[in-house]
């Protein structure tokens, strides 16, 4: 008997949709990746989840989530999708060699760090380039850091890192930041964090570990190299869509296109959170349409059968 519905994806749409769709007594099935948890797992105080006044650090406010989808019967495997195949009912979406069929898939897949594709990123990355700063800030005590960026996870970054680092500099290729005013205030206010404006990184030098980074400013082009120690990349997001290429309609960033409420372009498909949303991007965002696609799959469901 194929699964009643698939949920791909154990971010805060993955398992809200999980914890709806276990109550309505579908019994989800949850691929949940071998990095579970999604992007709150890389983050610190998640400070605007509503019911956590206090605030509540990233990986348990996840932990949470998926004690509520298990205490209901969701039932997860700790692994990714290599495969799917949406051409025909049952869908088919596979596990390396293990093979699962399902009337109804809820794809809840995210997004992961964007990359900034310069000479020296690749082969210091783990040696001083990082895109997370929860991860790996503690390895930068007392020493002098990059973040590029100028968005929520920039200033959330350079703040995080100002716990181990003696000074944070973050560089932005525009005069302003795009990231919220309380962040941005903070990040400005801090003592240990500077800005350099109008600037891109060209380049992140270093032999075995990183030394500095060639930086341009945009309005001048003088290039110059700064000394640091570290590099972290803070600038936005892909979504996480190359297992649906060919199989579901993407926009062209890249994002799977819903249609009504959470429908992707085939019917019993569908699809929630950061793989959909370039415009919120937010965890009380992406766990209100993981709870949507949960209710517009029970609602196909219903209505074939
Ligand atoms: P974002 O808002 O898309 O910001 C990305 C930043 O990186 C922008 O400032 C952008 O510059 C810059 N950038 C993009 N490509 C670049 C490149 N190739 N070289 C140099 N700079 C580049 O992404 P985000 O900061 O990851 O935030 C994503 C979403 O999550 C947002 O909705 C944010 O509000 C949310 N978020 C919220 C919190 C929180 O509330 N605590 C924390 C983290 C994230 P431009 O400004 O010039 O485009």
């Amino acid at each position: 008997m194929p699964e009643r519905v698939t949920i791909i994806g154990s971010g805060p749409a993955g398992l809200t949709a999980a914890i709806y769709a276990a109550r309505a007594d579908l019994s989800p099935f949850m691929v949940e990746g071998a990095q579970a948890g999604g992007q709150l797992m890389l983050t610190t105080d998640v400070e605007n989840y509503p019911g956590f006044p206090d605030g509540i650090m990233g990986p348990d406010l996840m932990d949470q989530f998926r004690k509520q989808a298990e205490r209901f019967g969701t039932r997860i495997v700790t692994a990714d999708v290599t495969k799917v195949d949406f051409s025909s009912t049952p869908f088919k979406v596979w596990v390396g060699a293990d093979e699962y069929e399902s009337d109804a898939i809820i794809i809840s897949t995210g997004a992961s760090a964007r990359w900034l594709e310069v000479p020296g990123e690749e082969a210091l990355r783990g040696f001083g380039v990082s895109a997370c700063a929860t991860c790996d800030g503690f390895f930068f005590k007392e020493k002098e850091l990059v973040v590029v960026g100028g968005g929520d996870s920039a200033m959330e970054e350079a703040l995080f890192l100002t716990k181990f680092a003696s000074k944070v500099t973050i560089i932005h290729r525009r005069d302003e930041f795009r990231a919220s005013k309380i962040m941005v205030q903070r990040a400005l206010d801090h003592p240990k964090i500077e800005v350099i404006w109008d600037s891109v990184v060209d380049e992140i030098l270093g032999d075995g570990t990183v030394s500095g980074v060639s930086v341009r400013n945009v309005k001048t082009e003088e290039t110059t190299e700064f000394k640091t120690d570290g590099v972290f990349v803070a600038i936005g997001h892909t979504p996480n869509t190359s297992l649906f290429k060919g199989q579901l309609a993407l926009n062209e960033k890249g994002y799977i296109e819903v249609f009504e409420g959470t429908a992707t372009s085939v019917p019993g498909v569908f699809a929630a959170g950061d793989v959909v949303d370039f415009v919120y991007r937010q965890a009380i965002t992406a766990a209100g349409s993981g709870c949507a696609a949960a209710i517009d799959a029970e609602r196909w469901l219903e209505a074939r059968e």
